[in-house]
């Protein structure tokens, strides 16, 4: 690299530089980096500065793991409201575990056990 952001001066330790550059666009902490290499979390930094590749890639993983996490999020919302939903049903096993004790309940409580029995009957 030779453009003029550049700090001066040799890179003394080139492939070191590259490995934590590749690590940290991978995921890894500045800190975990700190450590791993024996240096302080400052020095990793200043390192980072020569490799706004690695900045940049890493940015775009965090932005994909935060989306993801964003979508995992809203799933678990919708298939909680579906729960609630189905738990208003009476003729569920799923009623039947939050304690409903009516005759459609038990009954469909009864049928999954059938089921389950015979499914390993046959296994
Ligand atoms: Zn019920």
């Amino acid at each position: 690299m030779t453009n003029g952001s550049q700090p001066p001066g040799p890179v003394a330790h080139p492939q070191r530089d590259e490995a934590i550059a590749a690590a940290y666009a991978g995921g890894t902490s500045q800190a975990q980096l700190g450590r791993r290499y024996g240096i302080t979390q400052q020095r990793v930094a200043q390192i980072l500065k020569r490799h706004p590749e690695a900045k940049q890639a890493r940015q775009a993983l965090d932005d994909q793991r935060r989306r993801e996490r964003e979508a995992k999020v809203e799933s678990q919302r919708q298939k909680r409201a579906v729960s609630r939903k189905h738990a208003r049903r009476h003729g569920t096993d799923y009623r039947y575990q939050l304690g409903c004790g009516c005759l459609k309940c038990r009954a469909a409580h009864a049928k999954l056990w059938r089921d389950w029995d015979r499914r390993r009957q046959e296994l």
